[in-house]
């Protein structure tokens, strides 16, 4: 079973002559304190978390092992540049409060490197700025086991449903058996933080396509949203396009090619909005035909030549 868990990160570490060592042997060269930026990242814990799944702390202790030298990637990007940070060293912390299903709460730490070049600069900054907070980690465990039976939930339901109370004991499934761990990843920051589990079947869970292959049915929703993201991506080309137009016209004082590169950083609801706010100067601008703004498109008619981008 495989699964994606997210958690905090990216926080500064001091390189110390054994982190050094450790690094130039996964490096296989090497390596001066200068030449390399290390931070530490929260990878997992053993808190209950919205899923009502957690990792075992034995777990942790597994993946531990199993994270070292495997790499860090940013914002899901399969990317040779992206794979920028590896983890060195890792660690299990144990600490005194409890978590929600009673036991002292513990969390696995990794220490990551990267090697400062011009490709990284931007990125160590971000992490240094605390831009880049929310790690999510892909690995593979064996069982996910009914904290209130025992039964292995990925062979058999047990009835017992996650997250109700049976005799004053929380049901969830405890995480066991560490089988392999694949990366970690920085995430856009999300909106609500623990955005949650992925699970999959097979191995590389980044992968839908792996995933979905021999499923029929599962072939066909790929297909079916690959389809609609294809046109949605149409659609928000449209949109830009729409956006850098209006804002041509409202007069912004902007050139065509910041107002592109502008239109091209904003997402969907940010597009609506500007889409709106320039449409409406526009309007303002040429009261004639304010409904211009609106997409109406009648080029062919219109009397003043200003609409005419
Ligand atoms: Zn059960």
């Amino acid at each position: 079973m495989n699964i994606v868990k997210e958690s905090q990160g990216g926080q500064r570490a001091p390189v110390s002559g054994e982190d050094l060592a450790l690094i130039s042997a996964l490096a296989r060269k090497e390596m001066g304190a200068e030449e390399v930026y290390t931070f530490s990242v929260r990878l997992c814990d053993n808190e209950v978390d919205r899923d009502f799944e957690r990792f075992a702390p034995q777990t942790l202790e597994e993946l531990a092992g199993l994270f070292v030298g495997k790499s860090g990637i940013f914002d899901h990007q399969w990317s040779a540049q992206g794979q920028a940070a590896r983890i060195y060293k890792t660690e299990v912390i144990r600490e005194t409060a409890l978590t929600r299903a009673g036991d002292p709460y513990c969390w696995l730490k990794g220490y990551a490197y990267m090697v400062r070049t011009d490709k990284t600069k931007d990125l160590i900054a971000e992490i240094e700025g605390g831009i880049k907070k929310e790690v999510s980690v892909g690995c593979a465990v064996e069982r996910s086991v009914c904290s209130i039976c025992g039964k292995d939930l990925c062979k058999e339901s047990c009835g017992h449903k996650k997250g109700e109370v049976y005799d004053g004991r929380l049901c969830y499934a405890s995480l066991e058996g560490a089988a392999d761990a694949y990366e970690f990843s920085f995430v856009a920051v999300p909106a609500q933080p623990r955005a949650g589990v992925v699970k999959g079947r097979g191995s590389g869970l980044m992968r839908l396509k792996d995933l979905a292959a021999g499923d029929g049915q599962l072939e066909r929703e790929l297909k079916q949203l690959e389809e609609e993201a294809r046109m949605g991506r149409d659609y928000l080309k449209g949109l830009r396009d729409e956006v850098v137009r209006l804002g041509l016209l409202a007069g912004l004082g902007l050139e065509r090619e910041v107002l592109q590169s502008m239109a091209d950083k904003l997402d969907y609801e940010q597009l609506l909005s500007a889409k709106e706010a320039y449409g409406r100067r526009a309007g303002e601008r040429y009261p004639i035909r304010p409904q211009l703004s609106y997409g109406q498109r009648e080029e062919k008619n219109q009397a003043d030549g200003a609409f005419l981008i």
